[in-house]
């Protein structure tokens, strides 16, 4: 269910029927029990605000446990998942104790905010389809809030029409695991894709590392190049792909879990393709010896 507010409503000196604001009281109240929380100060993430100008446009970012709000099937759960380290797995961890009200939490930020949802953890899970909706009503009533956000569960068909149905000022990005799932993710109907590739150092870019990435089609996320932040750069809150650097301290483990998902991906297909020939020989037999 979703509700439109007329944004004359809020202006200041209007009165509202009281059924009305018991009726919106309760609509809100559906929200309570999303695993995570929001955070009640402007990020000082340096990759997530702006490199440019501290006092720019603040950033405020949301944290779900890792696990629990993921897709099973991810291929770096466990497995040099860069939210389970640092700093975000401190948060991460803090989230899976937590419930908050995104839409309570969404409302009361400041004007023109931009928001990073789940920068740790994703929007499935037990309490995945409220946390999604949640995302969807704070969009819808704060048209001035901006905001992105990455799920690695992007080939289920009730993540993309959710993806889909959201306002313009929000973004969710469809993040692969392996870059040659990009047609297929576009194909799908994502318009936002991101992948990861690997570079020498694991951290970051050199120039020659950007410029073939680019000559493929994909952004080195410039947050990995130079001194920009999301809130400077954007780019995942529009149309195109993305690649980024693997990263974080488990980096190497990120690797060799997707190397490993790779290979178990290709042996399955050429499993799949040889028992397709051997059912087409066996079908065909009978036409061969007529
Ligand atoms: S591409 Fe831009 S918006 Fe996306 S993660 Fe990198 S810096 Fe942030």
């Amino acid at each position: 269910m979703s509700i439109h507010l007329d944004a004359g409503l809020s202006r200041a000196g209007d009165t509202l029927p009281d059924d009305f604001l018991t009726y919106l009281a309760d609509y809100l109240a559906r929200f309570n029990s999303c695993a995570g929380f929001g955070t009640k100060n402007r990020s000082r993430n340096v990759k997530i605000e702006s490199m440019r100008d501290p006092k720019g446009i603040p950033v405020y970012a949301v944290y779900r446990a890792v696990g629990g709000s993921c897709p099973p099937d991810c291929a770096l759960l466990d497995a040099g998942c860069y939210a389970q380290q640092g700093n975000v797995n401190i948060h991460q961890k803090r989230g899976n104790a937590e419930t908050f009200n995104p839409v309570r939490w969404a409302l009361g930020l400041p004007q023109g905010a931009l928001i990073r949802w789940n920068v740790s953890g994703d929007v499935v899970g037990a309490d995945g389809a409220l946390y999604r909706e949640a995302i969807r009503v704070s969009h819808t009533l704060r048209p001035d809030l901006r905001g992105w956000s990455y799920t690695h569960a992007w080939d289920r068909p009730e993540i993309l029409a959710w993806a889909q149905s959201l306002p313009d000022n929000v973004r969710i990005v469809a993040s692969l695991d392996d870059p040659k799932d990009k047609d297929r993710a576009q194909a799908m109907g994502w318009r936002t894709v991101a992948h990861v590739v690997e570079t020498a150092d694991g951290k970051g870019y050199t120039d020659p590392e950007a410029r073939e990435t680019r000559a493929g089609g994909s952004l080195p996320c410039p947050a990995q190049r130079v001194d920009v932040g999301c809130a400077d750069c954007l780019a995942c809150s529009r149309d195109g792909v993305i690649a980024f650097a693997v990263h974080g301290p488990g980096q190497r483990t990120a690797r060799k879990a997707l190397a490993k998902r790779r290979r178990s991906e290709k042996k399955e297909r050429a499993e799949r393709s040889d028992r397709f020939r051997s059912l087409a020989a066996r079908r065909s037999l009978p036409t061969i010896g007529a």
